[in-house]
């Protein structure tokens, strides 16, 4: 889905590794960072993690989180934000055929970990309740439609033609489709091939969880799931613009 980030995973971060002093943000000029008018927490406390260390779960060596297991590591949960209540549970069904490592719908389970299941397409899909909504740009209804009861939110990651795919699962096609109004304004820039509507799965997830807050609250918004861009803001000012 993401191109960049399993690079930047992998390869580990060259601007942090180059950083002598790894307290010291490498981000001086503000004007590059991605979602400046989001409440989101200093990312540049990462920089502090030069090194891969071990998943509490798992045992595999992984730098910020473990993409396997889908948690921060020992070392890395005290710098990477709690979001403990959002305002639906969610769940994301990932296509198999999907390197874990390129996910951002893991950003979710790492930052806001008692909401957010992550699920395999297509073994893992449980049987939604009536009023499960999937979010999905091609839809018939939009945010404020959504019953202020919802039981959950599903959101699908994969490529756009796995998606299609995914959409015609029994568990799946019958479920209310819900699309997004708000769209980020300038960062994200549409891959070849993809709808100009195409979004990071994290960002999916957050423009719901705020649009659905808003719904409820009559537009009253405080920032307080901003926090969910957090590891996807980290990797994204990474990248030289
Ligand atoms: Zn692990």
């Amino acid at each position: 889905m993401e191109s960049i980030e399993p690079s930047l995973l992998s390869t580990d971060i060259a601007g942090a590794s180059a950083n002598t002093d790894p307290f010291k943000s490498d981000n001086s000029d503000n004007s590059n960072e991605c979602f400046p008018d989001l409440l989101i927490s200093d990312v540049s406390v990462l920089n502090s993690i030069t090194e891969r260390t071990f998943c509490a779960s798992c045992n595999s060596s992984r730098r910020y989180f473990c993409y396997t297991c889908h948690v921060a590591l020992p070392i890395t949960r005290p710098l990477i934000p709690l979001i403990e209540t959002l305002p639906s549970k969610i769940d994301v069904i990932k296509h198999e055929a999907e390197i874990d490592g390129k996910s951002t719908a893991i950003h979710a389970k790492v930052i806001s970990p008692d909401n957010v299941d992550i699920l395999h397409y297509p073994s893992g899909i449980p049987d939604y309740e009536n009023d499960a909504i999937l979010v999905f740009p091609d839809a018939e209804f939009n945010v404020e439609d959504v019953s202020r009861s919802l039981s959950k939110a599903v959101f699908i990651d994969g490529t756009w033609s796995q998606a299609k795919k995914m959409l015609k699962h029994p568990k799946l096609r019958n479920l209310k489709r819900v699309k997004l109004k708000s769209r980020p304004t300038t960062f994200w820039r549409p891959q070849t091939g993809k709808s100009e509507a195409h979004l990071a799965t994290i960002e999916a997830v957050y423009y719901f969880v705020r649009e659905f807050h808003e719904s409820l609250n009559c537009g009253d918004y405080d920032g307080r799931f901003d926090n969910l861009l957090f590891l996807y803001k980290f990797f994204r000012d990474k990248i030289p613009q």
